[in-house]
């Protein structure tokens, strides 16, 4: 692997600083974050694994764009910045350095957040379609770059970037000149292990075809819906192709029909779930190697970053303060669901079981809280129920004995289906604590 030095390449017509061409480009760990368990606090988070997890993380800017990635080594990428300032929130969220920031295309419900975010936190590198515009916004922000030199300029060529242990590629755009901003919408395929994601801005039903066409549109895990929802910003020929098991439409008040009823019923039809921002608040999607994942909303987004921290964290205080943060929401829960017992599912309830860990280093009392597989069969966890730090529990379909690790639904028959369900964890208000889909 080579890693990409910051000496100043070459300028583009605009003066922004550029790279060598035909440069590799890897976001190395970062020192300050390069933390592992040997760095941990505790023995309890020094006997867990690290939490492997890509955290796609769909910030509610109202009409408009702005995607956190977080790979599990710390580095992280903004893609798009909404219209407002977003400044506030990417540090509720920890957010202290941008290895990479995006602006897909140029316009303000996109970039409108960017030039904030430049002169706030650093950015090391900043990729655009190398089409400029003609609004003030847009005058903003390539002004914002240029008080910056430090910042290295990419064109969205068709690329590889490393985030961590992710991948980012960007997949080929329409010739310049030929089509209009959204369908040069910069398009990104996320990939970590068997998880795959795309990104697209507001491309339309021109640059969908196109990328299909070209045989560059993989199996998806996860979807953002291309402008935001539009019935122009899918094909049934996308569709079929990507196949995605979860869709976040990023979308607020507007006056063009977002998201359109079309697209909606496209996307029921074709994924198992779809989320969305003006409903749903901020939308965390945490992206495993294996090719599950799961998607936290509304305000445990934040306090999970939170439990986030524990393992990228730079130091023991850090952790802690992210874990005891975590374990007050609960947020730092993942769930896990074995769905296939041996044998006769129907006549060996307890051979299939979830697992709720607790990945950060404080214990979460879960009391009454409920855990719900899709068709609504819920366990509620009994009095004095308590994960600790570090800890799990496991949850059998069948009948028996808890013994404060164990718990039992009490079913005679299974509950999970094996070919995809979801496990909801609620709490004891009813709110929604973590979400898993497989
Ligand atoms: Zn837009």
């Amino acid at each position: 692997m080579r890693f990409w030095s910051l000496h100043p390449g070459h300028l583009d017509p605009r003066g922004l600083v550029r790279p060598a061409p035909g440069a590799v480009l890897a976001l190395a760990a970062l020192a300050t974050l390069a933390g592992g368990p040997a760095a941990s606090p505790t023995p309890a988070i020094a006997t867990s694994p690290p939490d492997t997890v890509l955290r796609v993380t769909f910030l509610d800017v109202g009409q408009g764009d702005a995607v956190l990635l977080q790979a599990p080594e710390g580095q992280t990428a903004l893609i798009d910045a909404g219209r407002e300032d977003i400044v506030p929130l990417l540090r509720e969220l920890g957010v202290e350095q941008i290895d990479l920031m995006v602006a897909t295309h140029p316009h303000a419900d996109h970039i409108g957040g960017m030039r904030g975010v430049i002169e706030s936190i650093p950015v090391r590198f900043f990729m655009d379609n190398g089409e400029p515009h003609t609004t003030a916004t847009y005058r903003g922000l390539i002004g914002a770059l240029e008080a910056r030199p430090e910042i290295t300029y990419l064109e969205a060529t068709p690329r590889t970037i490393s985030l961590g242990s992710a991948t980012l590629e960007v997949l080929p755009l329409l010739p310049r000149g030929t089509a209009e901003h959204n369908d040069r919408s910069i398009t990104i395929v996320l990939r970590f292990g068997d998880f795959t994601g795309l990104l697209s801005g507001d491309s339309e039903v021109r640059q969908l075809t196109h990328l299909v066409g070209l045989g560059v549109v993989p199996e998806l895990t996860l979807l953002k819906a291309p402008h935001h929802g539009s019935d122009n910003g899918f094909t049934w020929d996308f569709l079929r192709v990507a196949r995605p098991r979860v869709v976040v439409i990023s979308v607020g008040r507007n006056s063009y029909g977002h998201p359109r009823q079309a697209a909606l019923d496209a996307y029921a039809a074709t994924a198992g779930e779809t989320w969305r921002t003006d409903r749903d608040g901020h939308l965390e999607v945490r992206g495993y190697e294996d090719g599950t994942f799961a998607v936290l909303r509304g305000d445990a987004v934040a306090s999970a970053r939170g439990a986030g921290r524990t393992w990228v964290g730079a130091t023991a205080a850090a952790g802690v303060v992210g874990a005891a943060t975590a374990a007050s929401s609960g947020s730092g829960l993942r769930i896990r669901v074995h769905a296939d017992a041996p044998g006769n599912d129907h006549q060996n309830p307890n051979g299939e079981y979830a697992v709720l860990e607790n990945t950060a280093s404080a214990p979460v009392a879960i009391a009454g809280w409920r855990l719900c597989d899709l068709a609504n069969h819920c366990f509620r966890f009994p009095a004095g129920t308590v994960i600790a730090g570090g800890g799990r529990i496991v949850v059998h379909t069948g009948i028996g004995q808890p013994d404060g690790e164990r718990y039992y639904m009490g079913r005679r028959q299974a509950v999970w289906n094996n070919g995809g369900d979801t496990a909801t964890l609620y709490d004891e208000q009813g709110a929604t604590v973590v979400v898993f889909s497989y």
